[in-house]
């Protein structure tokens, strides 16, 4: 599968052209340091003409860019053909490369009561080319400030928006990526809040690229899930213990890799009681690892989680045989949390 409406609108210029030319477009598309169909010279200058006129060569109208003080986190308001708009984010990984964190929705329909983009409501789904182009759109900013590292060697799907609401389009962008990006499949991580449904799918699909997983868990005891993520029910802890356990007999290898996500919020699901819940749901459910996130979403009714805290409930975790991690809070004074951007954009023009 690629990427669709491009593609379509190719074979509406070109109609007799072979097949190669439709892959050329896509490659010119993610030819470093190229920004329009002009640089395009495996083209005729007739069919350059005719690119320029009938395919757009990103699907956003306007960037705005942000720079975190220490300049490893960079953050992209996004303004989208029909004015609406996107974030997505720049971060320095561990390995001195760059990951990115790609939105897949136009604002989230899931209402997690937490994420700034929950608030927003869902507006719609993104396109696969506008998916791809936030990968484009910051693989050409590397090449504008070349003092940079130029290598993003990872894509998160954890922007806006609930990826797995949008199966179809984020299976072509990350399809359209694998093709003609240089990402290995080990260096995307899809995120989801729990899509079941969806998840079941994933199990059967057998175009379902061999992406990373992550579920965000958020709290291992069902009331104080529900109330954190509203989308939650009454037996869901048990039927997603289930689904890891059918996901890791199949697929239980690297490139499959499982991941649960647990946001600290203070107060509220970061005591040892509920580090203890978490032990268990974990352990009894298999080799799965556990992100802890720093929350860094300030205009909110939840709090971070002190650090001490934190610590102690990694501590838990590691001497009750799970393996957990902290994730790196990077880019807090960019607003770097999904939806932060726009929701500050939006206040400082009212
Ligand atoms: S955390 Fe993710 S799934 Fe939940 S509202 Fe925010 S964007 Fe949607």
């Amino acid at each position: 599968m690629e990427q669709e409406l491009r593609s379509q609108l190719f074979r509406k210029l070109f109609p007799q052209a072979p097949r190669y030319r439709l892959d050329q477009m896509h490659t010119a598309q993610f030819t470093r340091g190229w920004t329009g169909w002009g640089d395009a010279t495996m083209f005729s200058k007739e069919m350059r003409d005719a690119l320029s006129h009938g395919i757009p060569w990103v699907s956003f109208i306007s960037s705005k860019v942000l720079e975190s003080k220490k300049k490893d986190t960079y953050k992209a308001l996004l303004e989208l053909f029909d004015g609406k708009k996107i974030e997505t984010v720049l971060m320095l990984n561990r390995k001195n490369n760059w990951t990115i964190c790609v939105s897949s929705q136009v604002g989230c329909a899931m209402r997690c009561g937490f994420c700034a983009t929950g608030k927003m409501g869902f507006t719609r789904n993104m396109t696969s080319d506008e998916i791809v182009d936030q990968y484009r759109f910051w693989m050409n900013f590397l090449c504008e400030h070349p003092k940079l590292d130029q290598k993003i060697s990872n894509i998160v799907f954890m922007g806006m928006g609930e990826p797995l609401a949008n199966y179809e389009n984020i299976k072509s962008a990350i399809h359209a990526l694998l093709k003609y990006a240089v990402i290995g499949e080990t260096h995307i991580t899809v995120s989801t809040v729990g899509v079941l449904s969806v998840m079941e799918k994933i199990l059967e699909d057998k175009d379902w690229p061999r992406v990373r997983l992550a579920v965000s868990l958020h709290s291992a005891d069902p009331d104080i899930r529900k109330n954190i993520v509203p989308t939650s029910f009454e037996d869901f802890l048990p039927k997603l213990a289930n689904w890891s356990k059918r996901y890791l007999k199949k697929f239980g290898n690297r490139s499959h890799h499982l991941t649960y996500e647990y946001v600290m919020l203070a107060g509220v699901n970061d005591s040892l009681v509920d580090a203890k819940k978490l032990a268990n749901f974990v352990t009894t459910t298999g080799k799965i690892k556990v992100n802890l996130i720093p929350y860094n979403f300030t205009d909110s009714e939840f709090q971070k989680t002190p650090d001490e805290q934190t610590q102690k409930f990694l501590e838990y975790l590691h001497k009750h045989t799970v393996i957990a991690t902290t994730r790196k809070t990077m880019g807090e004074d960019i607003a770097a949390a999904c939806g932060q951007l726009i929701v500050a954009d939006k206040k400082t023009k009212k």
